[in-house]
């Protein structure tokens, strides 16, 4: 066991994406330098009094590429590696950083320690990269304890362009800008200015700090993803809610919870939570919830028996139905459990 108020240890897990990306001097093509050699690379970081280790993902992906098994690869490092480290950092592409970070934030039980997800939109070996700030400040968030040696963030987290915010909470919101990530229904968990302000009040803490860790790595990935839209089919709302092979869907409505009230959408919709589908919904706007009793086309979902998503994130309630539903095999709990906050990722 490890005395708390030792020279704290971080371990950085690289999984390719453009941070980890350097300008082949012949050729000026990118591609991914060894980051055993990341001290080189970053020598900032020798100015930390922490022990620093790296773990290189192989083969390296575009996070394009994600896929689930991956997130089952990243919880299981993370629970070998527990007890040897006191923080850990995610290198990962931006382009679905925030589907991993929410999967993670629901797969990891009882986290103590910080997770820190980054990346940058330039590659760390350009002159102009974000990515030498994300990286340095994420290392100086995932160390930081206080004064009776816990973790101040002791979550699945995303930092980015001076920013810390829940890893369930965010999306990438620009493609070019290096202010890519938002929370829009969570305020930031840190700013990074001059010193790194911590905000405890919005900062999720495990309720029983003495569990150990637990992870869930059996993910049910059976869920469709349906955004509403003026001009939809009921041949698409049909193959989508009543598709073989699907046990939920993430409706993503107009507005407060919005969709189609006419007869045809209500009825696939009444005939999917009939055969026992779970139905979800959430907005498709950037920030505000879901809330049925608005209007008359919301209610039509609510007594067709959609659950409400609230004010989670399209990303947050897919990381959490592939949890849950990994879990429990019983789509009534599962439902009762869409509704319950159980990272931070939903407002109640
Ligand atoms: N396509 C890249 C990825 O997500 C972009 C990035 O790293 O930001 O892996």
């Amino acid at each position: 066991m490890r005395n708390p108020f030792d020279k704290s240890s971080i371990l950085l897990i690289y999984t390719g994406g453009t941070i980890g990306m350097k300008e082949d001097p012949k050729t000026q093509a990118l591609a991914p330098f060894d980051f055993s050699q990341i001290l080189q690379e970053v020598p900032e970081l020798r100015k930390f009094s922490s022990k620093i280790d790296s773990y290189t993902f192989d083969p390296l992906i575009d996070s394009s590429d994600v896929e689930p098994s991956m997130w089952v690869k990243l919880a299981e490092l993370i629970k070998e590696k527990y007890e040897e480290y006191d923080g850990f950092i995610v290198l990962h592409g931006t382009d679905t950083m925030a589907y991993s970070a929410s999967a993670l934030s629901f797969m990891l039980d009882h986290l103590r320690k910080p997770v820190v997800f980054t990346g940058s939109q330039l590659p760390i070996g350009s002159l102009r990269t974000d990515g030498r700030e994300n990286l340095i400040s994420a290392v100086e968030i995932a160390t930081a304890r206080d004064r009776h040696g816990k973790a101040v963030v002791p979550e699945v987290c995303i930092f980015f362009n001076s920013q810390l915010l829940r890893g369930n909470r965010s999306c990438k919101v620009n493609s070019t800008s290096f202010d890519a990530f938002r929370s829009p229904n969570w305020p930031a968990l840190a700013d990074a200015g001059i010193s790194i302000r911590y905000h405890e009040h919005a900062i999720h803490y495990p309720a029983i700090l003495e569990r150990k860790l637990e992870i869930h790595t059996n993910l049910d990935t059976r869920v469709a993803i349906l955004k509403i839209h003026p001009g939809i089919t009921a041949q698409v709302a049909r193959n989508v809610l009543l598709g073989e092979g699907i046990r939920a869907v993430i409706l993503e409505t107009y507005g407060s919870g919005n969709a189609i009230s006419k007869p045809w959408f209500t009825d696939i919709v009444k005939e999917a939570t009939a055969a026992g589908k779970i139905l979800l919904n959430v907005t498709q706007c950037l920030a505000g919830e879901v809330n049925m009793g608005l209007y008359a086309t919301g209610k039509a979902l609510a007594d067709s028996g959609v659950i409400s998503g609230g004010d989670m994130t399209t990303e947050g309630a897919l990381g959490k139905l592939f949890v849950l539903m990994g879990e429990y095999p019983d789509n009534e709990k599962v439902k009762a459990l869409l509704e319950k906050n159980l990272k931070g990722e939903i407002s109640k």
